[in-house]
Order: C-alpha cells, then structure tokens, then sequence
C-alpha cells in the first residue's frame, strides 16, 4: 500500500463516479452538442448565481483563458507573490496574454485592499503599465490552504470597482475554502468577475476544471479556449465525473480537512519538526528541524511507502485527499513518530 500524500491530485474515481461516466449521455461539444457538458455548465454556473460556465481541461487553461478575457497586452495584473498564475502556468500570463504581474507581498497567499490600491499603475503616466485585472486564490495553494476572509475580499472588490479592475478568483481548491469557513458559493459569485474551479484536486474527478461568469465573457472564453486547443468533443464522460462530485464529495472535503489536523497533532509532538505552519484545510507546511535533512526526511518516509512533497529549506507539505483513508492516516501518524 503506497500511501501518496504528495497532492490532491492523485486520487483516481470511486466506482460510484465510473459508473456515473460509463452511463454519460455524450454528444459532440465543440457543436455545443453534449448534454452531460451542457447539465454540468448550467448546474456550476447556478451554483454561483452566474449567467454562464464553461468546461476546461485543466485548472491552467481556465485561469490563463480568464486572464486573456481580462487584459490586452502590455497591461498588468496584480497578484500575490505566490500565486498559481504567476508561479505555475508556465509564465502563461506573459505567453498567452502578454501582461507582466505585479506582485505583492502577501501573507500566506494573502494581501490586503491597501496593498492592491498602492500597486494600482497611473494610468496617466505613459511610462506604466495599465493595470486592468487582480486575481486572488482560494484556498491559498503555497499558503498552505489558507483561506480568505469575505470582508477582505470585499475591500479588494471596492478597490476593483473603483480603479475599474476586473476580479478573477483561482478557485482551484474553493470547495476546500467553502466547506472550511461556512461561506457560500453565490457570495463569491457576486464578488467576483470570474471564478475558476478544479474538479480534478478535492472533489476527486480524474480531469476537469469550469470558469463562470458572464454570458458575454463566456461566450469569448468559447473562442480562446478554441485557440488554446481546449475544445474537446465527446467530454461529457468527464462532465458526468464532474457531476457526481458536486453531488457527492463536496461534504466529505471536511473529513480531508479533520486528518489534516490530526496529523498535525502528531507532528506537533514530534522533536524533529521545527515548525508547522496553522492548518485550515487539507494542506499541511511543516518544517523540519535544523538537524534534519529534508531530502533524507522524504527519503525515509519514501522507504515505508509514504509520499510527500520537499519544498526547498526544510520545507515540507502533506496533502490528504479523497483516497487517503482512516487505515493510511494510522499507518503514517505511526511511522512519523518513530521516524527518528
Ligand atoms: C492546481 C491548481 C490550479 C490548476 O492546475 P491544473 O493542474 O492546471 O488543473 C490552479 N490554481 C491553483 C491554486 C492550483 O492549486
């Protein structure tokens, strides 16, 4: 038994999601024609009280196909310093979109409506950059799944409408966020111009990501997505597993979030971890004690079968997720405190 903590990402479908895409009504999408695509679009786009969402291959091509629906080249966004967009698309924002980002310097993934209103350009000034979008993450993916306070949020939209930004949310991990602070999808689709989700991280589907908003913005992201090679056919087998979870694994996210913090109970206890970082969700950054090599720390756990992520600096994360069940959490909490 591998017990695979390296990220959310790694669970494969339950037979109750198989036999939700084997049974999957498909019809061609690139002619709009998929009825299991059509019924998830209308039902994630409900759910955040917008007019219109559209089905991505990945997380990735949804940001990048929101960022290009925002922006004209040689604009700016501002985003946190450790943001997905800027850190993990493969310096998407520049290549498809031809905008820089300004960064802040944020707490766990986080910043505040003053930071946003100092770091808004002049538009003025022909020498800067115009700065038309702001995305924010949540949960927080580097952060370590923290998570946002709505009133902060708020403040960010009053700055956004004010300066006349457009707001994206990278809701890769909302579900996490939404399940974690009782906050409601239709209060983010109000704030929000435009709001990607991953279908394929905690809710346990194998592909699959969705950006709502407008019907107008919705129907230019249809165009992008189409230029970036996302338009895929008959993707209602994917749809369908996208379906089965809203209606299965959205709760459930809360039993990810409670071995998060029983495995930080753990580790809390152990001599050799300096630090570990607070715990709202599923991700867990700790840090090993200076003594402790962080490769050989990977290692060790890597020789009894247990996977997790070194970041650099003895920095380490632990991700839990649909199939990392009660008899796992068992084994690993102890393995870890006899480990040294
Ligand atoms: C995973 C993730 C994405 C999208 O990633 P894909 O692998 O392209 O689906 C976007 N933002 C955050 C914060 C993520 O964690």
């Amino acid at each position: 038994m591998t017990i695979n903590l390296l990220s959310d990402t790694v669970t494969k479908p339950t037979k109750g999601m198989l036999d939700a895409m084997f049974s999957a009504e498909v019809g061609d999408d690139v002619f709009g024609a998929d009825p299991s695509v059509n019924a998830l679009q209308k039902k994630v786009a409900d759910l955040f009280g917008k007019e219109a969402a559209l089905f991505f291959p990945s997380g990735t091509q949804a940001n990048q196909v929101a960022i290009k629906l925002h922006t004209q080249p040689g604009e700016q966004l501002i985003c946190d310093k450790w943001a997905h967009v800027y850190n993990y698309e493969g310096g998407g924002a520049s290549f498809n979109s031809g905008v820089s980002c300004r960064l802040l310097d944020g707490q766990k993934g986080m910043f505040t409506a003053q930071q946003v209103r100092d770091s808004i350009s002049n538009r003025a000034d022909i020498h800067q950059a115009i700065t038309s979008l702001v995305t924010v993450e949540n949960s927080t993916n580097k952060g370590g799944g923290a998570c946002w306070n709505l009133n902060d949020l708020q403040q960010i939209k009053e700055v956004c409408s004010a300066n006349e930004l457009a707001f994206h949310l990278d809701g890769a991990r909302l579900f996490n966020a939404l399940v974690a602070t009782g906050q409601k999808p239709k209060q983010y689709g109000e704030l929000f111009d435009t709001i990607s989700i991953c279908l394929s991280k905690g809710l346990g589907c194998p592909v699959g990501s969705l950006l709502v908003g407008s019907n107008e913005q919705m129907e230019k992201a249809l165009r992008i997505r189409k230029l970036l090679g996302g338009g895929m056919r008959q993707v209602g087998y994917l749809a369908a597993a996208g379906m089965y979870a809203l209606d299965n694994h959205i709760d459930r996210l809360e039993e990810d979030h409670q071995r998060a913090k029983k495995i930080v109970s753990v580790l809390e206890k152990c001599a050799f971890i300096k630090k570990i970082e607070p715990v709202e969700t599923n991700i867990i950054i700790f840090y090993v004690a200076d003594h402790i090599d962080e490769t050989e720390f990977v290692q060790k756990l890597a020789e009894r079968n247990i996977l997790i992520v070194g970041m650099g600096q003895g920095k380490l994360r632990i991700v839990t997720h649909h199939d990392f069940t009660d008899a796992m959490l068992d084994v690993l909490l102890s393995e870890l405190v006899k480990l040294y």
